[in-house]
């Protein structure tokens, strides 16, 4: 059993992704053109964003975002402390501190109660300006702008939501990678929408940021001179053939392959109901794209062991994330170590995450939460 069966998908897209990646070998144009256009406009329209940028990966993205913003040294940007590194990694990186504030258990997304606290605790103390939020859609769900958006303007900082692992989700019929005043997301191979590489993706109403975000991804090239550099950039574009894959991919992803993994999750809910195990379930009006189904144990549950009694029968099984991002070695010996997340320190000691793709049958989740049950 695959944790996320990437062969099944291809078997099934074979014909369009093939004539994709021959299409695009055939022209010798590898690097941006035509097929990437139609990808950001298709990407755009979808979203229900103005502007796509798209870029070499989704921590590029984070990257881009801030530095449009002007991100640096002296400013605080609060990071859930339950995330993928690149969440924290991107600020820290511009010089920026990241204040790692603790997530809601239900959600696995950040505080809105203690994001404000955090913010007025920054303000307070006066050491670093709070300028950004950076929101992660942690597993697929959105993290809940309806309180975090107002947050934001209540203080004057930008949003940015990470959008990552949230493609596809949607809150009240609004799509993620809409929330923030810029979002990104990232095509991995293993995330909702992945290409066969890297790749990432920024989006924002904005056309001042979206011209400087274009900028920033070719080496801070001027709007008309690729060869007059005006600012200091990256190298990041999305490959052509990326985009080729990305096209039939994204048409799968829109006519069943959310719904298929929405499908998934219910099954996985219903045959784990009567387990004694903390379900993910989204609020009303919310919808998930389940880039990960993952459960909470109960105390004292010896997870290593459960996850050794899965492999035996061959049912792969992951810990997302095993460590709190305040306690990362990058972190150590500065200001963004000192965190006060107790739920995200029990999380770190206690989720697991199950095979989770559009591809699964019912039968197997069935095995799965039978297993399950049955090593608890
Ligand atoms: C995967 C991920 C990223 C980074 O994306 P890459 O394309 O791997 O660079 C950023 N944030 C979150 C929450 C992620 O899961």
């Amino acid at each position: 059993m695959q944790f996320r069966d990437l062969k099944k998908q291809y078997e099934v897209l074979k014909t369009d992704i093939d004539s994709e990646i021959d299409e695009v070998i055939a022209s010798s144009g590898f690097i941006s053109g035509k097929k990437v256009k139609e990808l950001e406009e298709k990407l755009a329209e979808y979203v229900g964003a103005k502007h796509c940028i798209t870029c070499a990966n989704g921590t590029d993205a984070l990257t881009l975002a801030l530095k449009a913003w002007g991100i640096g040294v002296g400013d605080a940007v609060f990071v859930p402390d339950f995330t993928f590194f690149s969440s924290g990694e991107c600020p820290a990186a511009e010089g920026a501190t990241p204040v790692f504030v603790d997530v809601c258990e239900d959600t696995f997304n950040i505080d809105p109660e203690k994001l404000e606290q955090a913010i007025i605790k920054v303000k307070n103390e006066g050491r670093y300006i709070p300028k950004v939020v950076v929101a992660v859609d942690l597993f697929g769900l959105p993290a809940d702008y309806t309180k975090i958006k107002p947050i934001c303007e209540k203080y004057g900082l930008f949003l940015l939501e990470d959008g990552a692992q949230g493609f596809g989700g949607e809150i009240n019929g609004k799509k993620a990678c809409s929330f923030g005043d810029i979002s990104t997301t990232s095509f991995f191979p293993a995330k909702p929408l992945g290409c066969y590489g890297d790749g990432g993706a920024v989006f924002t109403d904005n056309d001042e940021w979206a011209a400087m975000i274009r900028s920033l991804a070719v080496h801070g090239k001027s709007g008309e001179d690729k060869y007059n550099n005006i600012r200091l950039g990256l190298n990041s574009r999305l490959d052509t053939i990326q985009a080729g894959i990305l096209l039939p991919k994204l048409k799968a992803f829109k006519e069943y392959e959310v719904t298929a993994v929405n499908t998934v999750a219910g099954w996985y809910n219903k045959y784990l109901a009567d387990s004694g195990l903390k379900l993910p379930v989204p609020k009303a009006g919310f919808l998930s794209s389940w880039a990960q189904y993952t459960i909470i144990l109960p105390d004292g549950a010896d997870r290593p062991r459960i996850q050794v009694l899965l492999k035996e029968k061959e049912i792969p099984s992951m810990v997302y994330y095993i460590k709190p991002m305040h306690l990362q070695g990058a972190f150590q010996n500065t200001d963004s170590e000192k965190a006060d997340c107790p739920v995200t320190e029990k999380l770190c000691g206690s989720v697991l995450s199950l095979p989770m793709h559009p591809y699964l049958e019912e039968e197997s989740v069935k095995f799965i939460c039978e297993t399950l049950k049955s090593s608890l």
